[in-house]
């Protein structure tokens, strides 16, 4: 089968950590150019805009989107209208009208839109699911919690309204969750800690349920320091499930069943291929759902400035 030509757009931190990587591993794909405003990847193409990118490099099968989520409509679109297979990052907008404004547009174009949710692809999760299928599910606690001065150095869009502040890891946590938990997940209510010079939370506490009123309590912090912590734990009624290390790692009451290596990205690269083979569409709104809940539903305390 003849190679996917992909458009990276959006040249920062999880476009060079995972994407570029992933192509380079996957002979499906080869990297043919990349649209980003101030960073140049040597040995194609650099252009500052998808437009450009298009205009000189028409010849693209798929655009993969990695920019932070504020610019993501207005280029998806535009992949999309050209005919384009189009890869979102996570969250697939900043908003539920524009992914299903994208939704849409793909149908009528007839081509791939795949919403990745790459915590998904963690080790453990796919196992947790099939596990707790049998089972039932009396509590989850959720507990995401990590230093964003590490994790995130200089990404002033995050405090920016659409940057989702905490959520961007927790809707990792979110995206677990509505994946193992079966049916509806539903948010009861929230508190959201806004700094007094952030347009976004550092923090939040929401409290979930599954559609059997199983209480899922959700702590999210961007100010731990030391250990980093990105667990769920599910209590059954046969047995304690625990998803650590952002779902790499499976503990069933104590007991290791699953740890392996990271290979969240080229399983979506995989599946990437197999939708665009097949010129299906998957985009799974559910846990940017529970965001967009928590910013409807939640009450907002004012918390302490946040200076990097
Ligand atoms: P980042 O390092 O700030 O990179 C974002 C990039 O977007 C910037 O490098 C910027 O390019 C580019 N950009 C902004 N506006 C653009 C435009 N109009 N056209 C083209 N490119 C544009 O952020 P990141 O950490 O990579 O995160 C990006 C997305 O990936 C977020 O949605 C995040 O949730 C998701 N994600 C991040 C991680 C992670 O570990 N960091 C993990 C998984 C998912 P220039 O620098 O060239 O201006």
């Amino acid at each position: 089968m003849k190679q996917l030509r992909v458009a990276i757009v959006g040249l920062g931190k999880i476009a060079r950590d995972q994407h570029l990587p992933a192509i380079a591993a996957n002979p499906a794909f080869v990297l043919a150019a990349v649209a980003s405003p101030h960073h140049q990847h040597e040995g194609v193409p650099n252009f500052p805009s998808l437009e450009a990118l298009l205009q000189a490099v028409p010849d693209i099968d798929v655009v993969s989107i990695c920019t932070s989520p504020q610019v993501r409509y207005d280029i998806a679109w535009h992949a999309l209208n050209h005919r384009k297979h189009v890869m979102l990052e996570k969250p697939p907008g900043a908003t539920l009208s524009e992914v299903q404004s994208l939704v849409e547009l793909a149908e009528r174009q007839n081509v791939t839109l795949f919403a990745t949710w790459h915590s998904r692809e963690a080790a453990g999760v796919e196992s947790a699911r099939t596990w707790l299928t049998s089972r039932q599910i009396r509590k989850v606690k959720v507990n995401w919690k990590e230093d964003v001065r590490v994790w995130h150095p200089g990404q002033t869009w995050i405090w920016k309204a659409g940057g989702l502040g905490v959520f961007d890891p927790g809707i990792n946590a979110l995206s677990i969750v509505t994946a193992i938990v079966p049916g509806t997940v539903l948010l009861r209510e929230a508190t959201l800690s806004f700094p007094s010079n952030c347009e976004t939370p550092i923090a939040a506490q929401l409290l979930l349920h599954d559609e059997h009123g199983a209480p899922i309590d959700v702590k999210l912090d961007f100010l731990q320091t030391g250990p980093q912590t990105w667990d769920i734990v599910v209590e059954t009624d046969a047995g304690r499930l625990l998803l650590s290390k952002g779902g790499s790692v499976m503990h069933v009451d104590g007991k290791s069943v699953v740890a392996a290596s990271d290979q969240e990205y080229p399983r979506l690269y995989a599946h990437f291929q197999s939708l665009v083979r097949e010129r299906r569409i998957d985009v799974d709104i559910a846990p940017l759902r529970l965001v967009a809940d928590a910013f409807l539903n939640g009450r907002r305390v004012t918390v302490a400035p946040f200076v990097e």
